[in-house]
């Protein structure tokens, strides 16, 4: 069974090239071009992966993602934006999106980013199940977190993260780490400060104080380590 793309893009051009990229590569692919069509072929024909553009008429890409994710659809989100400045609310708090690409950029980068989103949730399970500390509960199987037996809502990308700093506790990661344990060989597109973005989000999501955590601290001039 091929794997279920959802495109979200309003501009037919785009629309139109993203959908023949992704199937000459292999991929079962749904269209939408609006908001309200995506949540509608999202619920309908549950794709494994949304590509959704940010401007969009009736719903915005902002709401799409915060609707999905409000009945539970953790269905992994690439974000196309058009200015690098929106990145850190894409890849904000409420919303959920796991992945973000500024326009333009060129049709083999997304296909590279789409199969990274795909080997990551395909990852064969390890020893690692669950782990618990400070008062938060992560199951990295069933993909739940709970701090102090508060629902936490992680993206999948999240869980991988701090998967990677649970098994690396104590040691000090580079960003480049994040790059290679993360994103792996199709990181060329991926800057630091995505990977830097992503971990402000999970301090506010785990730490009590996210201005001065105690779990995920910064290492300056190296990167992050990961303390119980
Ligand atoms: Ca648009």
């Amino acid at each position: 069974m091929p794997k279920k793309i959802l495109v979200v893009e309003d501009e037919p051009g785009i629309r139109l090239s993203l959908s023949d990229e992704l199937e000459s590569a292999g991929y079962q692919v749904f269209t939408a071009e609006n908001g309200e069509k995506a949540l509608a072929v999202a619920g309908r024909e549950k794709p494994d992966l949304i590509i959704l553009d940010l401007m969009l008429p009736i719903l915005d890409g902002y709401e799409v993602c915060k609707k999905l994710r409000m009945r539970g659809d953790r269905t992994p989100i690439i974000m196309l934006t058009v200015k690098d400045k929106e990145i850190d609310k894409v890849l904000g708090l409420e919303l959920g999106a796991d992945d973000y690409m500024t326009k333009p950029f060129s049709l083999r980068e997304l296909v590279a980013r789409v199969k990274a989103v795909f080997r990551r949730t395909e990852e064969k399970p390890s020893n690692l199940d669950v782990y618990s500390f400070g008062g938060i509960d992560l199951d990295f199987k069933k993909f739940e977190a709970s701090k102090k037996g508060k629902k936490l809502e992680l993206t999948p990308l999240e869980f991988h993260m701090l998967k990677l700093f649970v098994e690396r506790s104590g040691q000090v990661l580079t960003r480049d780490d994040f790059l290679d344990g993360i994103w792996g060989e199709d990181n060329v597109a991926v800057s630091f400060r995505t990977v830097d973005s992503h971990i402000a989000n999970i301090r506010k999501k785990i730490e009590d104080d996210p201005s001065r955590p105690r779990h995920i601290l910064s290492i300056r001039g190296v990167g992050y380590k990961f303390v119980e």
